[in-house]
């Protein structure tokens, strides 16, 4: 691709999309393949096990449409380097698994993906590796100077962090990780490279369930791991290769062309998004909004200062407790009642019993995610007739329980 053409929008659309060297194909081929047929045994000795540019000799090690998405994705994010995975979760366990070994220490936000919270809290510990959880939200994140010890290796932040949308300062993250001889890691799933650019700020590695807003449009399962060509190289030839969670040919194709639309997609999550915070900030049946957006986020001025936008996951707290929020779930018409985000149709779910299930109780309302929390993922619907939903599930419940 030329490189004086490197605005966004243009990058989203062009990057790794090259067409079919082979046939012109406007739209290359998707290469479903196990395997590569070798011209002779010169090659075949060259290829290897398969981390030379441009060869190919089997889908788990490299595979040219797994490759060009991962291009597309290296491109938007700034990074050297990118591996696509099976699925979000394995592209935590993976990269942390490549960089993190018995005897090392671990620091990350205690609010995260219950998924990560589980593998960080209860199986890293299993492979030697000590872990410790603290708040590094806003003014927390010299928390992390608290925490560090001579063997911390990795410092691990969601930010804004999944259900409660706290945000990290991502800069102070990444300075006092590296004072201490530590790799900064960011999930930056909520966010998107459309926002946010981790890497720019000083991280070292950038985390992206694809599953979510890149691939935009609920399809399929995936991961991205984005960063230097020395750490990303490692987790993509070697750690990812034997551990063997590769992303199908059919799913990369799937997630080119879901990125084409981020830009777009994005403007109208983030304008509705807006619009649907105030409405329910101003409800009488809702408690508290979290959104970044929101001028009383205790995030906002770090939101404003590392992000691009305020993007599109809040969480709000019911009147009523459980009973109402599961009354408003089940009374939603045009909004569905489901796991995960990020897609073009709206979802909510609830995190306590949802995504954050493997929480124990008191863990939970520690960290904020209370009962009568629901989890609000704005798609590009028209945000009026979000707002018509919302209001005549929010009146139901406030009707029915008489509050
Ligand atoms: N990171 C965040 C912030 C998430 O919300 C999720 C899933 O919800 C994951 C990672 C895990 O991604 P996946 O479901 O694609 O494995």
């Amino acid at each position: 691709m030329n490189e004086k053409y490197n605005a966004f929008n243009t990058l989203a659309v062009h990057a790794g999309s090259e067409p079919d060297p082979l046939t012109g194909a406007h739209v290359a081929p998707v290469y479903r393949t196990s395997t590569f047929v070798m011209k002779d045994m010169d090659t075949a000795i060259k290829a290897g096990y398969g981390d030379v540019d441009g060869l190919y000799a089997y889908t788990r090690y490299d595979n040219p449409t797994v490759n060009a998405v991962e291009r597309k994705i290296a491109a938007l994010e700034g990074a050297e380097l990118c591996a696509v995975t099976a699925s979000g979760m394995c592209a935590i366990t993976t990269s942390l698994l490549s960089v993190l070994h018995a005897g090392d220490h671990m620091i990350a936000g205690d609010t995260v993906y219950g998924g990560t919270n589980e593998f960080v809290k209860n199986m890293l510990p299993y492979f030697g590796v000590e872990t410790t959880t603290i708040n590094t939200t806003c003014d927390n994140v010299e928390n992390i100077r608290t925490a560090m010890k001579p063997n911390t290796k990795v410092v691990y932040i969601e930010t804004p962090c999944n259900p409660t949308l706290g945000i990290t300062d991502i800069a102070r993250a990444a300075e006092i990780a590296h004072e201490g001889g530590a790799l900064l890691f960011v999930d930056s799933t909520f966010a998107t490279p459309y926002l946010q650019n981790p890497l720019a700020l000083g991280a070292d590695v950038v985390i992206h369930s694809v599953s979510k807003y890149l691939n935009g449009h609920g399809d399929m399962i995936g991961g991205a791991v984005c960063g230097s060509k020395e750490i990303v190289g490692h987790i993509k030839h070697y750690t990812l290769k034997f551990l063997g969670g590769i992303m199908c040919p059919g799913d990369a194709a799937s997630l080119s062309k879901g990125m084409k639309t981020l830009p777009l997609r994005m403007d109208k999550h983030c304008s509705n998004a807006m619009k649907i915070a105030r409405f329910l900030d101003r409800h009488e049946m809702v408690e508290k909004v979290l959104y970044p957006g929101l001028e009383t986020h205790p995030g906002h001025d770090i939101a404003i200062r590392q992000m691009r936008g305020f993007g599109a996951m809040m969480s709000f707290n019911v009147k009523g407790g459980f009973e109402a929020a599961k009354m408003l779930m089940d009374k939603v018409e045009l909004i569905s009642l489901a796991t995960s985000l990020g897609n073009v149709d709206s979802l909510v779910q609830h995190s306590a019993s949802m995504s954050h299930a493997t929480l124990k109780k008191e863990e939970r309302e520690a960290l904020g995610i209370a009962d009568g929390q629901v989890r609000f993922s704005v798609g590009i619907e028209d945000p009026d007739d979000l707002i018509r939903d919302l209001d005549q599930a929010l009146n139901y419940v406030k009707k029915t329980l008489n509050l």
